[in-house]
């Protein structure tokens, strides 16, 4: 018992490792082989929120969508990162179905624009060790005024972005999208930087990226309130005549048919066509 106890996958029965287990909820668990079955977007906390049941639903659902992209998904549009050595496509959008799938992933999901929800730059960030040593000499000096200068200058550029103070330094840069309407999943993030000690190209790169990537998840949101909106001014405009013209003739035709039945009288039907003419 106790920390070297054996947990077994709640869904296959086999072991399920300490690394690449789950927990769901109820305290079950879900192997590592279970587990690559379900969205690579999971979040330790969305299986925390999962029973079996869910995961089995959740399982089908991304059967489903593998066979959707590799079936449906017609590439229009392409991003991809800036870096110059690691340069490689991380969205995939389908602007005729309205798709788009994080491309830096195998077996990527496929959302709908409607589904991409709010999103915004996540930065990873610790101070600086080198400010800590008390002797500031003149060099130091200069690299403060140097960093005071980038950081005012990234401010201007992305004022819609978060910048990293001058006094703490970037370790890493992830876009997040959250995911309406498409439970489990809640969130999509996709890293825009993936340099460990990184230069200052790398982090410019990184932002191009998510400033990009920021355009482009506001584009969606657009499009989908366009469509939306010329979608309800249609049916609103095709509903009155439709639905007044269409109900007054029918009810003129059942009419005449009961008074060439002889159920009416002429009287009667006169009266009657009148009164459905608002005359
Ligand atoms: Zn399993």
């Amino acid at each position: 018992m106790g920390l070297f106890s054996k947990k077994e996958c709640v869904r296959c029965g086999k072991k399920a490792g300490l690394l690449t287990r789950k927990k769901l909820a109820d305290g079950d668990y879900l192997c590592g082989d279970c587990a690559d079955l379900c969205s690579p977007e999971l979040t330790s906390d969305d299986f925390r929120n999962m029973t079996l049941d869910d995961v089995e639903e959740h399982i089908e659902e991304v059967e489903e969508d593998e066979d959707r992209y590799e079936n449906e998904f017609h590439r229009t549009r392409t991003i991809r990162t800036q870096m110059v050595l690691k340069n490689h496509d991380i969205v995939y959008v389908d602007d005729t179905h309205g798709w788009w799938v994080n491309a830096t992933r195998q077996h990527p999901d496929v959302f709908t624009f409607s589904q991409a929800g709010d999103c915004h730059l996540d930065l990873d960030t610790t101070l600086r060790s080198d400010d800590n040593d008390d002797d500031h000499d003149h060099e130091d000096f200069l690299e403060d005024m140097f960093r005071g200068a980038a950081f005012m200058q990234m401010r201007m550029q992305y004022p819609e972005l978060p910048v990293c103070p001058p006094n703490e330094e970037i370790q890493k840069m992830e876009f997040v999208i959250y995911i309406n309407d498409r439970a489990p999943i809640t969130e999509v993030r996709i890293p825009v930087m993936d340099a460990i000690i990184p230069s200052q190209g790398d982090i410019e790169g990184g932002y191009e990226c998510a400033y990009q990537l920021l355009n482009l998840f506001r584009s969606m949101k657009q499009k989908h309130a366009d469509y939306e909106q010329a979608a309800a001014s249609q049916t609103k405009a095709a509903q009155p005549a439709q639905a007044a013209g269409g109900d007054m003739t029918e009810q003129l035709m059942n009419l005449k048919k009961l008074l060439d039945a002889g159920i009416l009288t002429q009287d009667e039907f006169n009266a009657k066509k009148k009164q459905i003419l608002g005359l």
